[in-house]
């Protein structure tokens, strides 16, 4: 449930921390920094650092979880105890549950499960540090760590929330936004397949104003795509030059 509207939008129509209403958090991306890891990628989306590590296609265990006829993916998505002013207790929450299974349901999707049967992946979020996002967050970087472990998509998968604070529809909400705001729409899109993985609303809109959330939340996936295809370009750029030299 959202709290009551306080003042989140200036006389100049800025917000908080000085964005115009449909402009996104600043983004950083990058494949592959942990070695353990089949694939990897990290995120900072404004103050959000999140971690994604993938394992696998291996054998799955317990057996029984297995699948014959695809690939299973579990996802566990978790928030560190320092992630937010208030410790967390480092059990999973409810919410934790949740989230992991929005965000697995918003990837199986891209992936061609059917190639892998029997087999598992695990994906782990790791959220270091939290500001409003970090399911959007978790999976534009977890499509990233997928594509790094070599396993085939039809399509990367991107996320980007929209919402309503002070009456305005904004994109990218940060924490405060996302707690006294009004509502909160976070998005997931295979950009090129243009097909929605996740779509969620928590708050009230009137439909004029969630196809306007919808529509801007999309224009964010498609911003945030283009750095996702950089991020990996970067990475493979730089593979190509060690083997070079
Ligand atoms: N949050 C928090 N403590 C918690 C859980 C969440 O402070 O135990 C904050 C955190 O900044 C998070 C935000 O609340 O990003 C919004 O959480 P929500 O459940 O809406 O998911 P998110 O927007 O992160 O996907």
């Amino acid at each position: 449930m959202k709290k009551k509207n306080k003042k989140l939008i200036d006389k100049k129509g800025l917000r908080m921390d000085g964005r115009k209403p449909d402009e996104l958090r600043s983004v950083k991306l990058e494949v592959g920094i942990l070695p353990n890891a089949d694939g990897s990628a990290y995120i900072e989306m404004g103050k959000n650092k999140i971690l994604a590590a993938v394992y696998g296609p291996k054998e799955m265990h317990p057996k029984h979880l297995a699948r014959s006829d695809r690939m299973v993916l579990r996802c566990r998505y978790h928030m560190a105890p320092f992630s937010v002013q208030e410790r967390k207790s480092p059990a999973p929450s409810r919410r934790e549950v949740e989230i992991s299974k929005v965000i697995r349901d918003s990837l199986v999707p891209a992936i061609f499960v059917e190639n892998y049967p029997r087999t598992g992946i695990d994906l782990f979020i790791e959220v270091l540090q939290a500001d409003g996002g970090t399911r959007c967050a978790g999976i534009t970087a977890a499509a990233l760590a997928i594509a790094e472990a070599g396993i085939p998509m039809r399509d990367l998968v991107v996320a980007c929330a929209a919402g309503k604070v002070d009456e305005t529809i904004v994109l990218d909400l940060m924490d405060t936004e996302d707690k006294v705001g009004s509502a909160d729409v976070p998005v997931a899109l295979m950009p090129n397949l243009n097909a929605i993985t996740l779509l969620q609303m928590d708050g009230i809109l009137n439909p004029d104003e969630f196809e306007e959330a919808l529509n801007l939340a999309l224009k964010g996936c498609k911003k945030i795509y283009e750095m996702q295809r950089e991020a990996l370009k970067t990475k493979y750029v730089n593979l190509k030059e060690v083997e070079e030299q």
